[in-house]
This record gives C-alpha cells, structure tokens and sequence, in this order.
C-alpha cells in the first residue's frame, strides 16, 4: 500500500482511498504527491 501526501495541507492519505476518490479528506485538493518513503526499514516481526 502506498501512502501519498496532500500537497496542500500534508495530510497522508492512502491510495485505497484515493482509490474511491482522488480527493483529498482534509481540504478536497486533488494534488498530491508521494512521500519518499523508507521501505527497507520496514520489519514483518
Ligand atoms: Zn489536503
């Protein structure tokens, strides 16, 4: 799942949300943009 950012008003949105709407809940902008993300530290315990 990737995590994409309001460029607006920041806020996180995922894109099984954007998948409905691409909208954003905060501030209804329609850009956004993706967060550089750090992948290789995610740890499946
Ligand atoms: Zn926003």
């Amino acid at each position: 799942m990737a995590t994409y950012k309001c460029f607006n008003c920041g806020k996180k949105t995922t894109n099984n949300s954007l998948e409905k709407r691409f909208l954003c809940v905060g501030c209804g902008s329609k850009i956004f943009y993706k967060p550089r993300s750090k992948i290789a530290k995610i740890k499946a315990i």
